[in-house]
This record gives structure tokens, C-alpha cells and sequence, in this order.
């Protein structure tokens, strides 16, 4: 995969994604990490043009095994949204949530089915486009050793300080920044600040946003934050992304209740679709989930 990639073009967001699969499997198993090696590089892009990314997303039939593993991730996966809508993707771990996100960014090709880009086959469509209009926030932020505005920047190297500042604040952030004495100049990491991880995961999201992408997907990301913060968050993200399709992927209801779409998984299969509003009054998992959560926050 990597080796395919082509170093004149830039894809800082999908860098970082990437970044973090490969510290995932790291973690997960030398094994794997030997088989990712050896791996030919299987994703390439056979687009000559290049491709104006709208949004619309189509999956019809969607089936895909991970290739080291065997396990099949995703079983028949049909659904569609429309350029600017959002769709939630909720479900135990492993149902294969992260699956579909990396299949959207083209880190995998399916086995069967299709995957549509405004129409277009995933595989016909520019790779590089696409990765471009995607702003991928990952379930674990992944931050470089570096200042605050440089991690921010990551997602558009050539961004102003008036830019990363909007993405900050968009991302409700800006205001822990600023407390620091150095402000947005603040080191990262080892040399620098510690961050806890839902600060993290605001400036990895700060990063996403930055680049203005058509496609947004948030992996999980908004877990370390508390609800009234998650929030805030997702209601500015929503006067930003009025033309921007969102994929919000959460075992919490406070994050997936007011998307367009919920799609429930259990072992790579959908087994509830629908609106929030409908999905309560079946019985099913999402009410299970609903009834669980709203009696924790009782408590
Ligand atoms: P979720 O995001 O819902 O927790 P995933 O999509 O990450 O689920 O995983 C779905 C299934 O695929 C799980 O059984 C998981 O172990 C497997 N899987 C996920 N990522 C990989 C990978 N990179 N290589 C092999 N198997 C994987
Ligand atoms: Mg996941």
C-alpha cells in the first residue's frame, strides 16, 4: 500500500491515517506486520483525470474479508447518502465500523459488491482525489511531536494562522490553546505539553476540518470527550458541514441521534437502518443501547 503511494501528491489527512493503521498493527502483532510488508501493493489508482469529489456515497452489496486474517469484516453491506447528509454508524466492537470508514477511503479493495463515489465505481475515481476530499479523524489521535499549529496544519500544510485558528475553534479547542503560555507555538509530546485525550482527539478533529473536506468521517473520535463537550462539537461541526457528507461512527447515542442515517452492526452485518426518531420505538438493539444510556445518565 505504502509503496504505492505516490510522493509528488500530498494526502496529509489520509497520512494520518494510515499512520495510526500501521501503529495498530504494530500493537496488534509482529505477524501482521510482516504480512503487510510482503504485501503487493494492491490498492493503485487507474484514474488518468482527475475526479471532482461532490460526496454521494453508494454500497451495494458490499461483502470484504481482511486478507491476513481471514475474517470476513463486512457481510453484504448495502446503503447510500447523499452529498452533505450524515450518516452514523453504531455497533459492538468488531462489528466492523472502522471497516466500512476504511473502505470509503479506498485503504482496501471490496471482494464483491460495489462501492459508488457520486456514481462512480471507487476504483475508477482518482485515488488520490479522493483521499484528498476525505478528513479522516481516527479512532486513535495520532499527534506528532511538534507544535499545536503544526499538528493542526498537518491537514493543510499551506493553511494561516487565521485558518488553523477557525478549525480550532470549530473543533472547541481554541480555548484550552490559548491558556497555554505558548499558545498555538506549544510542543506536543515528549519536549512539550501533555494533552489528555480529548484534547487529542480535538486537534486531530481541528486537523480533519482545516482542508475543508467533502467527506468527513469521525472513527470513533469523540469517546474521551464528555457528552455536553461532544456536544458543542457536533452542533459547530454542523454549521460548518452543510455541504460536507459525515460519517459519524460512536457507540453513543448522544453522537449518532441526529444524523440523517443510523446504520446499527452486529458482526459485519446491518441489522437496524433508520432515523433515531424510528429506531427507538422498535424493539431491537438501538433501543437496547437507548434504554441502557439514558438509565446511565439517570444514575
Ligand atoms: P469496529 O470498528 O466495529 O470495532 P472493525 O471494522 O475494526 O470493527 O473490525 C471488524 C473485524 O475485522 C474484527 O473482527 C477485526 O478483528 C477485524 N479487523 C479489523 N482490522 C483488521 C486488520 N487491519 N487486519 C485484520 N483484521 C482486521
Ligand atoms: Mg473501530
Amino acid at each position: 500500500m505504502i509503496r504505492s503511494y505516490n510522493k509528488n501528491s500530498i494526502f496529509p489527512v489520509a497520512v494520518v491515517g494510515w499512520v495510526t493503521s500501521i501503529v495498530q498493527q504494530a500493537e496488534a502483532s509482529q505477524k501482521r506486520i510482516n504480512a503487510f510488508l510482503h504485501e503487493k501493493p494492491s490498492i493503485q489508482n487507474t484514474a488518468k483525470n482527475s475526479s471532482e469529489i461532490e460526496g454521494n456515497i453508494v454500497f451495494k452489496n458490499v461483502n470484504f474479508t481482511y486478507e491476513d486474517t481471514k475474517i470476513q469484516a463486512l457481510k453484504n453491506i448495502s446503503f447510500s447518502i447523499e452529498k452533505g447528509k450524515t450518516l452514523a454508524i453504531i455497533g459492538n466492537i468488531g462489528s466492523g465500523k472502522s471497516t466500512i470508514a476504511n473502505l470509503i477511503a479506498r485503504m482496501y479493495d471490496v471482494d464483491s459488491g460495489n462501492i459508488f463515489i457520486d456514481s462512480i465505481k471507487i476504483s475508477d475515481v482518482n485515488l488520490y482525489d479522493l483521499r484528498k476530499s476525505i478528513g479522516f479523524v481516527p479512532q486513535d489521535s495520532f499527534l506528532f511531536s511538534e507544535t499545536i499549529q503544526e499538528n493542526i496544519k498537518f491537514g493543510k500544510q499551506n493553511a494561516t494562522e487565521k485558518e488553523v485558528i477557525t478549525a480550532a475553534k470549530n473543533a472547541y479547542i481554541h480555548h484550552n490553546i490559548i491558556e497555554f503560555k505558548n499558545g498555538y507555538n506549544t510542543m506536543i509530546g515528549e519536549r512539550g505539553v501533555t494533552l489528555s485525550g480529548g484534547q487529542k482527539q480535538r486537534i486531530s478533529i481541528a486537523r480533519a476540518i482545516i482542508g475543508k473536506p467533502k467527506i468527513l468521517i469521525f472513527d470513533d473520535c469523540l469517546s474521551a470527550v464528555d457528552t455536553e463537550t461532544e456536544e458543542i462539537i457536533l452542533k459547530r461541526l454542523k454549521n460548518i458541514s452543510k455541504n460536507v457528507t459525515t460519517i459519524i461512527i460512536s457507540h453513543r447515542i448522544s453522537s449518532v441521534k441526529r444524523a440523517d442515517t443510523i446504520l446499527v452492526l452486529e458482526e459485519g452485518k446491518i441489522i437496524q437502518q433508520g432515523k433515531h426518531t424510528d429506531l427507538i420505538k422498535k424493539e431491537g438493539y438501538y433501543k437496547q443501547i437507548f434504554d441502557q444510556q439514558l438509565l446511565e445518565k439517570s444514575i
